[in-house]
């Protein structure tokens, strides 16, 4: 008999108390990142940017050096990093509302000009530290703190789609959206993650992903109902899949 022993990924910290809410998507999305790190033999020589909102908290779990970039300028800041250390592994892990509403234009700018960095962001719809507020992937209709009445056209516009956006920057080398729903999608979910990571070691541009992901916290739903709606209204809306990948078509 063949007895497994469960246990944690070298770059994540097993000595400390994670500060996400039970069922929340972001620790397996922060437990896929380490296991990457660590399939990759990179864990020694990469940075995170670290940026704002319930993500900020990675740098207490990830066991790996980090600086902080709150109010989207993380991709900013490690597009300094990697320029004055073009040899480390530099990444992104960043919310939604942080990634392409607080520091939009330093994504764009960043896929644009192809830097040669990884950008994780994870897309649950709403800001989730600051109390559940309207953000730029918040669904038409959706109800939130500060949009009562549910999203509207007429008055809030419509939600960004954010790896089809990115994949349209010539200085991108690979825009995925993935999903955490269920055991086939967090695998899929993985190997995008070190896609991402890949092209940069390939020095290829922007490895980006878009991780759809839950809140039950702020969305009043339990763990289940939470990836229920990701299925049934998120993946309607936000299709995942590679909607550009340059090392496949080399
Ligand atoms: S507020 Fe939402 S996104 Fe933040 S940790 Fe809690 S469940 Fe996760």
């Amino acid at each position: 008999m063949v007895t497994q022993v469960f246990e944690l990924p070298k770059s994540l910290k097993g000595d400390v108390k994670y500060s996400f809410c039970p069922g929340c998507d972001h620790g397996v999305a922060v437990r896929l990142v380490a296991e990457v790190i660590d399939e990759l033999g990179i864990r020694e020589n990469t940075i995170l940017a670290a940026a704002i909102g319930c993500s900020v908290t990675t740098y207490d779990f990830i066991n790996v050096d980090a600086l902080e970039a709150p109010h989207g300028r993380a991709m900013a800041e490690a597009t300094g990093i990697k320029r004055a250390c073009p040899d480390k592994i530099v990444f992104t892990y960043q919310g939604d509302g942080d990634f392409a509403s607080l520091g939009l234009a330093e994504s764009m700018h960043a896929a644009l000009r192809g830097e040669n960095i990884t950008a994780i962001c994870i897309n649950n719809t709403t800001y989730g530290m600051t109390g559940g507020q309207l953000g730029p992937t918040t669904l038409l209709g959706q109800v939130t703190t500060t949009s009562p009445t549910g999203r509207n056209v007429e008055y809030y516009g419509y939600p960004i789609k954010i790896a089809e956006h990115i994949a349209l920057c010539d200085g991108t080398a690979f825009s995925a959206r993935v999903s955490l729903d269920s055991v086939t999608n967090i695998k899929k979910a993985k190997q995008a993650i070190k896609r991402a990571f890949e092209v940069q070691m390939h020095k290829q541009g922007l490895g980006f992903v878009e991780i759809l992901s839950t809140c039950p916290t702020n969305w009043k739903m339990s763990p289940d109902k939470a990836h229920d709606r990701v299925r049934n209204e998120m993946m309607q809306v936000f299709k995942p899949g590679i909607y550009k990948d340059v090392m496949s078509e080399t």
